[in-house]
């Protein structure tokens, strides 16, 4: 475990933050308590990181020196692997089948901008004047990532790489109930010869830290995932002072099976993208539309394989759904699925916490599936966060599209058919950021990623995810030689 000190900087120093309980979820056990970052604790790091990022021993660094400390910090993550994934679900629960995979993906990130970088070219435009006209790219300054607590390791990669591969300093601020393995890595950073100042962790409270990274006129660009609530206000904020945003929000994703589609290839991603990860997912798909002429068979047979998922410790290696976050947040689920109940849901199963003694004194739930309910109802309009589902019948194409796209978010979809131009109109018909057809929460760090509507805005990962963290500046050199003619004349005879 991190021993609870920051990474200020580029030094670890005790916070003087209100304090911060880091809890293992599968049984209340307190990982560690450790004090947050305060005002006066951002705002060093904030002095450190502008002197470092001036500093010509990292702005006057090659792509290709650069991506050296993509490279080590890559190695760092994979012979940290095993302790970052217990790490991770000490923090959050999650199963420590996911967070292994989470910690390669971490460092596959860190290795994927590392090459990206090495490999993007600076650009010569057309000529069309007597001037070589070049296009280049400038790294922003300091970039504040804030990030939730859902998968930290994998979502702090993902904007600290392409950040830090583009020249800047990054101050991280990792949420609170899953401060620590943003800690270890600033450690493996420390440990690859970042020059120090580069990179801060600053785990503290959203209004007071996160506030101060947006606000900040230092502060060149804030790259966030979180609620579409916060991510409205720091859109706001930023708006202030003209600084561009990227923002990965929430979503509410459909997935829809058409009478066609393979049952059990639909089942298996269908339990995969709501069920992994207890529901607590971005792209959870959580509205499940199935066409009226397969509807009552494939929801019986689904709702079974629901009941033969393994509920269990995220020690477990045979847990498919461990516990959630946080018991608060096992509270704000169950809240939810009573809220739908009264408003006339039918509950398939699920609905209430594991009856397993040895599961007790975890933030559990049971993967719910609800019914009977239209699109309209609060339960399919607002994110959930959990493992819950609700299923709604569809008769064509048509009305599938419609009511798919009745949604305040747009951030992913599923579509189960073996009509391959089918879910090629009905994909390009949705309005949404990705699309999986007969898959579903298939990742790949460069395929972009981002939301549409209240999804956010913006894209990470890519090739271009990298340019989202440069200016581009043109630059325009004389080929003749000569004074410019408007003012040649009164030079003659001079
Ligand atoms: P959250 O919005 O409460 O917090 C996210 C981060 O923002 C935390 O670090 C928090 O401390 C910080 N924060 C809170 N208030 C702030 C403020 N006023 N100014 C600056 N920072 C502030 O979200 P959460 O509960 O940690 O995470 C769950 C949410 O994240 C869900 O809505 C989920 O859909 C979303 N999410 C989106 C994606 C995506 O890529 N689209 C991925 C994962 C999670």
């Amino acid at each position: 475990m991190p021993d609870g000190r920051l990474f200020v900087g580029g030094e670890w120093e005790a916070g003087t933050g209100p304090e911060i309980t880091s809890v293992f979820p599968a049984d209340g056990s307190v990982n560690r308590v450790l004090r947050g970052a305060s005002r006066q604790d951002g705002l060093r790091a904030i002095a450190r990181a502008k002197a470092a990022q001036a500093d010509p021993a990292w702005r006057g660094l090659k792509p290709h020196e650069r991506a050296r400390y993509l490279y080590r910090i890559a190695d760092g993550i994979e012979a940290n692997a095993e302790r970052i994934a217990r790490i991770q679900t000490r923090d959050t629960g999650k199963t420590l089948r996911e967070t292994r995979m989470l910690a390669a993906s971490a460092a596959g990130t860190f290795r994927y901008f590392g090459a990206v970088l090495e490999s993007m070219d600076d650009a010569l435009t057309a000529q069309r004047g007597d001037a070589l006209t070049m296009s280049v790219w400038e790294p922003l300054g300091l970039v504040a990532a804030i990030t939730p607590w859902n998968s930290p390791i994998a979502s702090d990669a993902q904007k600290v790489a392409p950040a830090l591969a583009a020249g800047n300093a990054v101050l991280l601020k990792p949420a609170s109930w899953s401060p620590l393995v943003a800690l270890e890595l600033a450690r493996i950073v420390e440990a690859a010869g970042l020059p120090k100042g580069l990179f801060s962790v600053l785990p503290g409270s959203g209004r007071e830290i996160g506030t101060l990274l947006v606000e900040h006129p230092d502060i060149a660009r804030v790259s966030f995932t979180g609620g579409t609530g916060t991510g409205r206000q720091i859109a706001r904020q930023a708006a202030e002072k003209l600084m561009p945003v990227s923002l990965e929000l929430g979503g509410k994703s459909p997935t829809i099976v058409f009478a066609d589609a393979d049952p059990d290839l639909a089942i298996a991603g269908i339990l995969f993208g709501i069920f992994s990860s207890t529901g607590q997912s971005c792209i959870a798909g959580a509205r499940l539309f199935v066409q009226r002429a397969i509807h009552d068979a494939f929801v019986a047979r689904l709702v079974r394989a629901t009941e033969r998922l393994r509920v269990g410790h995220p020690h477990d290696p045979a847990t498919q759904v461990s516990c959630l976050v946080h018991p608060d947040h096992r509270d704000a689920v169950e809240a939810h699925v009573a809220a739908a109940l009264a408003e006339g849901a039918t509950l398939l199963t699920g609905g209430r916490r594991p009856e397993d003694p040895a599961l007790a004194g975890g933030a559990y739930y049971l993967p719910t599936v609800l019914a009977g309910v239209p699109n309209s109802a609060r339960i399919c309009r607002e994110e959930i966060f959990g493992p819950v589902l609700v299923v709604l019948p569809f008769e064509d194409e048509s009305e599938v599209i419609a009511q798919a796209n009745d949604s305040d978010y747009g951030l992913a979809c599923g579509i189960w058919t073996r009509d391959f131009p089918k879910a090629w109109r009905v994909g390009r018909a949705i309005t949404t950021g990705t699309v999986w057809i007969n898959t579903y929460k298939q990742f790949s760090i460069s395929t972009p990623f981002g939301g549409e509507k209240d999804s956010g805005m913006a894209r990470e990962k890519g090739r271009e995810g990298l340019r989202a963290y440069q200016a581009q500046k043109s630059v325009y050199t004389d080929l003749t030689g000569r004074p410019h003619p408007w003012a040649a004349d009164v030079l003659e005879g001079l």
